[in-house]
């Protein structure tokens, strides 16, 4: 019968298909420069200048965070999709640029240093071998060697970038371990401060020894390494025949920026032949200048030295180095032959000096942030972060009753004077959330069993004006309890 027919399915030839696009073509073109990347990155970096400079009505902290799809479709997405996803992270994220963030060691992204990343992204280099990194390896090995040698180091001085300054750490105390000589499984202790970071417990444990092994030496009022006690340490761990592998002197704690007195620890740790680490992750940027310098004053005197870039200069994530007076030490720990390359033909290859194998060109951001900067930015930056750490603990310290725990860099920490663990805590949460309603973002640490609020300020684009608001807040706070 006509009508009951079965409708044929339509059909349509392969051939009049619309493919899609090839694979390739998500690529940049090999031949050409490629218009259909640079239209991308055009309006990508739109996107993202436009979300630097969105701080005037914003907060550091987003209240609402919507994600986009996490998976991929069956079909690829189209720039205009992916550009919108992006944008919907974004909106998400914690924004460093804007001047009331005051919460941790995470500055303003330097121009210089974005420009750098999005280069090393496009270069793909790869900091395992000189073949697969031939400029930038040699970069980064003259690099660590100006900043050695910067930071007062020997002239024969030198290191190696790491993926933050947790990895530096353990990286110096396996070195340090290393240089010592063979010793029985889990033996060997390392000193530090009560302040130091926790980074160190991490290495300890990824050492494989046990957690007892980082012996911990009380501060003093300022918050620096008791050279009294540390000095008794040495001597009782020296009659008991306990193996030291290493005393870690810490160079801005990263509670109140304390800088342990380097000079005596040195001369203890030479006197004993002990390796002196310097965690300076915080503070060796201060030896890069000499109006700075003699805020980390002895920082030369080490065996080895954390530096990370990122936590005050602006460098983006990440950027840590590894210094050391003496950089052949990496490769006795380190070198494997790497027997999948080709030898270097000359300069060494940066696996073979460091934990990491396949790494990013993290050096290429940091030079060209530093060149951006010059020596009279690197002074100025950080000039402003010590100026303002002053004008506030000037505008807070008037107030009996508060509690103000500083070093001599540009961190300060405060509670209640007087309130106990429970008490600390219920205030520090209540302030912080009626600084982050006038847009000021400061962080919470538990220090010495109290709930502390503290301040960062390297923030170049904070004023003097989000200073006296935080002042004005914190000291209502206190009278109001
Ligand atoms: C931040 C910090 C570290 C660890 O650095 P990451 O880059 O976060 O791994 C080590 N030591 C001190 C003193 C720090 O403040």
């Amino acid at each position: 019968m006509p009508g009951s027919c079965p409708v044929p399915s339509v059909r349509v030839p392969f051939a009049q298909r619309p493919q899609p696009p090839p694979v390739s073509s998500s690529f940049p073109d090999p031949f050409e420069p490629d218009a259909a990347l640079e239209d991308f990155l055009q309006r990508a970096t739109r996107l993202l200048s436009g979300w630097l400079g969105s701080n005037r009505t914003a907060a550091p902290l987003p209240r609402l965070s919507v994600l986009p799809e996490v998976e991929p479709a069956p079909e690829g997405l189209d720039t205009e999709r992916l550009l919108g996803d992006l944008q919907l992270v974004m909106e998400g994220a914690f924004n460093p640029n804007h001047p009331g963030s005051l919460a941790h060691l995470d500055p303003p992204p330097l121009a210089a240093s974005i420009v750098a990343d999005l280069i090393c992204a496009g270069l793909n280099n790869n900091l395992l071998a000189e073949e697969l990194a031939p400029s930038l390896s040699h970069l980064e090995r003259r690099l660590c060697a100006w900043m050695a040698r910067r930071l007062g180091l020997p002239d024969s001085g030198g290191g190696v970038a790491a993926s933050g300054g947790s990895l530096s750490n353990l990286m110096a105390l396996v070195v340090a371990r290393d240089r010592r000589g063979p010793l029985p499984p889990g033996e060997g202790v390392v000193i530090c401060s009560e302040d130091a970071h926790v980074s160190l417990d991490k290495a300890i444990h990824v050492m494989g020894l046990p957690s007892g092994s980082l012996q911990r030496i009380p501060v003093d009022s300022g918050g620096r390494m008791r050279t009294d006690l540390l000095a008794g340490r040495l001597e009782g761990l020296e009659r008991q025949g306990v193996p030291v592998i290493a005393v870690v002197a810490t160079a801005g704690t990263t509670v109140r920026g304390a800088v342990d007195p380097l000079p005596p620890i040195a001369a203890l740790c030479r006197r004993h032949g002990h390796w002196l680490h310097v965690d300076g992750a915080i503070g060796a940027v201060f030896a890069l200048v000499g109006g700075h310098s003699h805020r980390v004053e002895g920082l030369g005197l080490a065996d080895s030295v954390t530096v990370n870039p990122q936590k005050l200069l602006g460098i983006t994530k990440t950027s840590s180095l590894l210094l050391l007076a003496e950089p052949s030490l990496l490769l006795r720990s380190f070198a494997t032959g790497l027997p999948y390359m080709e030898s270097s033909w000359g300069g060494g290859q940066g696996g073979e000096a460091g934990l990491q194998g396949t790494r990013p060109a993290e050096i290429l951001k940091l030079w060209l942030g530093l060149r951006q900067l010059g020596l009279e930015g690197i002074e100025s930056l950080l000039g402003g972060a010590i100026e303002r750490r002053r004008r506030l603990e000037a505008l807070l310290s008037p107030v009996p009753e508060l509690l103000i725990h500083g070093g001599s860099l540009h961190l300060l920490a405060f509670r209640p004077r007087g309130a106990d663990a429970a008490a600390a805590e219920r205030w520090s949460h209540t302030v912080r959330r009626q600084l982050l309603d006038h847009r000021l973002l400061l962080s919470r640490p538990r220090y010495q069993g109290h709930h502390h609020l503290k301040a960062v300020l390297g923030n170049p684009h904070t004023r003097d004006g989000h200073l006296q608001r935080l002042a004005t807040i914190v000291r209502d706070s206190l009278t109001a309890c």
